[in-house]
């Protein structure tokens, strides 16, 4: 089983993750939008560490409530809304338990994926973090339903998450500032979804 602790150092670990990549972040989003995604995400995530080391939660619901709201007050751009909807749908899934197996993490992972879907409205292949997302959970999902531990679900769910980010290099944005680009948004990685991969890496990596 996965316990409460193991998901805190998943926060943990994502946000040394766009931390360290924080001006990676920020220039595939000056290619394509506005230069700030690596800012938004170390922004949002140390505002998050520092509430969660403040107040700590003992069970997932009050953990990833805390997370959401305060990526969603803390982060100006789309990312923090998206990011913010995800983990607060994760937690309201999850909810008043500190303890996960496979289904259970599949269960709120999926509920997160609905949360993005319901508030950015995101369909493959838009050039979003959604590309990297979706793939991710199916991954996961197939993982769990074939017997696999959370660790080997959340191994699977990083490299689909690699191969649906690297995909969205020639698409042409359909959401987000880059959409205003048009066909200039094409031959760029788009910085959400690189995110998300990254959001998948310290799954992985806490579950291991
Ligand atoms: P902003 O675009 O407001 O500056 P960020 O730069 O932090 O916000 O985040 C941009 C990322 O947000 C994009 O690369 C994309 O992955 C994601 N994104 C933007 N709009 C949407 C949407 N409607 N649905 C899903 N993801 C989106
Ligand atoms: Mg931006
Ligand atoms: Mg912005």
């Amino acid at each position: 089983t996965v316990t409460l602790s193991s998901l805190v150092t998943w926060l943990s670990r994502f946000r040394d993750l766009v931390t360290e990549n924080r001006n990676y972040l920020t220039e595939l989003d000056s290619a394509i939008g506005d230069a700030d995604h690596g800012a938004n995400m170390a922004r949002g995530m140390a505002a998050v560490m520092e509430k969660v080391g403040a107040s700590p939660a003992t069970t997932a619901d009050e953990l990833f409530k805390s997370v959401g709201m305060t990526l969603v007050t803390s982060v100006g751009g789309a990312s923090g809304p998206l990011y913010g909807t995800f983990f607060l749908r994760f937690g309201m899934t999850a909810g008043a338990v500190s303890e996960f197996d496979g289904a259970a993490l599949s269960a709120a992972l999926r509920a997160g994926l609905g949360g993005v879907v319901a508030r950015g409205k995101p369909e493959l292949g838009d050039k979003t973090m959604f590309d990297a997302m979706s793939p991710a959970l199916e991954a996961f999902d197939a993982s769990v339903a074939s017997g696999g531990s959370p660790a080997a679900a959340a191994a699977a769910a990083y490299d689909a998450a690699v191969v649906g980010r690297d995909a969205t290099t020639p698409l042409v944005a359909r959401k987000g500032r880059a959409s205003y680009l048009g066909e200039r948004s094409a031959g760029h990685l788009d910085p959400g979804a690189t995110s998300t991969a990254f959001l998948f890496q310290a799954l992985a990596e806490s579950l291991a």
